[in-house]
């Protein structure tokens, strides 16, 4: 081991910048940010690292560096682009037995920064001893995703109630055990999906000894459009900690393969007026599931309180007490109007944008037309497939262009997306002609023709 990790206490502390450029402030935000007193000597100060020299209670000295500049400091970084000068400072640092950073320069270091992950007060640090910090600030980046950024209220929460762990288990291992379930369990979660009020109260009662009966709990995730790459880090981690998962059909099968490898998958999937199952009863297993202490995943394609009947599900979690978290995702209309080319709104073309349900009740879409008729509007009707030759009807009827652009759009984002462009006029004729079917999201406005110039995925390329 080149350099041996240690976290720095420098409230207070004395910290010399040599240099006042852009390295500097960088270096310095670090620094004043670990609360030290900036000394900053170089004879040009830019505003900023002045403003942030000011902040943290410091002194700028406009001049050369002399050796002098060091007394009183217990850091010393040498940041300008003279490297005679920065071999200097490095030399005299070591001289008095101060750590010094040369920027870019691990030979004349005898401390360097790491890639930061900054969840205070988890603080993570990631070296490659100066030799690839291109590499570690890549693994600093895969970490950023998966550590959530309240994780740091995890350490929060631990802190204030340390004492009353520690009287209660005189012992290590017991303290260990005690806080490894805080940790992986339910005060955890409530803690990271921001019920920080709640989790004190769990924590409390397990101190107590009055912890209630392990309750499991839902997540309500949101999985977006079918490509695996638009899911949130959210809806990633709680399906990699459920024990078990209800999806859709609509959640695309790759989508499915990220949740935890054992946990049990139930398919309670929807096709129109064919119900794998009826909703009271997905409605019933997962208030079923979650009274056993399972951790369920309900696992809904795009977002969950759009046309999803997400709102229904966790009514009835409401009404039994079960805890339950809501994880939105991206839905059908941002997908794939994204993914096709088109944007939704144009300071041109469209001012608002509504999303409607093609849903037939009765073999009639009930739907206030005269409110979808205004040609700044953007339509998406989701469900719009089988209802697609009366919604264009009554449009076009209630007074929208029959020219109008619009477009269909199958299994958007992912790679069989087709896009098929035509006008109100000929739309339904483009999906018997190309066969297209479910899921297929209908987007009509005048920002269709924006397409033309702004496609830019593949798909399966079968496009018009
Ligand atoms: N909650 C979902 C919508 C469920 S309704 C969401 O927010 O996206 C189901 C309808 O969504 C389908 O009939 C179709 O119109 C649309 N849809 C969902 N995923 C789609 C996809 N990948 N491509 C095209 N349409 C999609």
């Amino acid at each position: 081991m080149e350099f041996l990790p240690l976290f720095h206490n420098l409230r207070g502390a004395r910290v010399l910048v040599v240099g006042g450029g852009e390295i500097a402030l960088r270096k310095s935000r670090l620094i004043a940010d670990a609360g030290a007193v900036l000394r900053v000597v170089a004879p040009d100060i830019g505003t900023e690292l002045r403003e942030l020299i000011d902040r943290s209670g410091g002194e700028q000295i406009l001049r050369g560096y002399t050796e002098s500049d060091l007394n009183g400091c217990v850091l010393i970084i040498a940041a300008t682009d003279d490297e005679p000068l920065n071999a200097q400072v490095s030399a005299d640092a070591r001289q008095r037995g101060v750590p010094v950073n040369v920027v870019d320069a691990p030979s004349l270091c005898s401390v360097i920064f790491p890639a930061i992950v900054d969840r205070s007060p988890l603080v993570i640090a990631v070296s490659s001893g100066g030799d690839a910090p291109v590499l570690a600030r890549l693994i600093r980046a895969k970490i950023e995703t998966w550590i959530p950024p309240t994780y740091g209220h995890l350490a929060g929460l631990a802190a204030r109630f340390r004492h009353q762990v520690k009287g209660l288990f005189p012992n290590v291992q017991q303290r260990r055990a005690f806080w490894e379930e805080v940790f992986q369990g339910p005060i955890a979660d409530r803690q990271l999906a921001g019920q920080g009020a709640e989790a004190e109260r769990l924590l409390q009662a397990k101190i107590d000894g009055d912890a209630p009966a392990a309750t499991g709990e839902v997540y309500l995730v949101g999985a977006g459009p079918g490509d695996p790459d638009l899911l949130t880090f959210r809806a990633l981690r709680l399906m990699q900690q459920a024990d078990v998962v209800l999806y859709d059909r609509l959640v695309a099968p790759a989508i499915l393969e990220l949740c935890r490898r054992d946990a049990d998958r139930v398919y309670v999937g929807k096709q129109r007026a064919d119900h794998a199952l009826p909703q009271d009863q997905i409605n019933q297993q997962l208030v079923d599931l979650a009274k056993q202490g399972k951790r369920v995943v309900r696992l809904k394609g795009g977002d969950p309180f759009i046309f999803g009947r997400g709102g229904e599900e966790i009514e009835e979690l409401a009404a039994h007490g079960i805890p339950f978290q809501v994880v939105p995702g991206i839905t059908a209309a941002s997908g794939c109007a994204a993914y096709a080319g088109i944007p939704l709104t144009h300071r041109d073309h469209a001012q608002s944008v509504r999303f409607v349900t093609g849903h037939l009740k009765n073999g009639t879409t009930d739907l206030p037309w005269k409110d979808l008729v205004s040609p700044s509007q953007t339509l998406v009707f989701y469900m719009g497939l089988i209802g697609l030759p009366i919604i264009c009807d009554e449009l076009i009827k209630h007074g929208r262009s029959a020219d109008t652009p619009a477009a269909l759009i199958q299994q958007g984002t992912t790679v069989h997306q087709r896009v098929f462009t035509g006008t109100l006029a000929n739309l339904p004729q483009l999906v018997a002609e190309h066969e297209v079917h479910a899921p297929t999201l209908v987007i009509v406005g005048e920002v269709v023709t924006l397409r033309d110039k702004l496609a830019w995925f593949e798909g399966a390329q079968a496009s018009v």
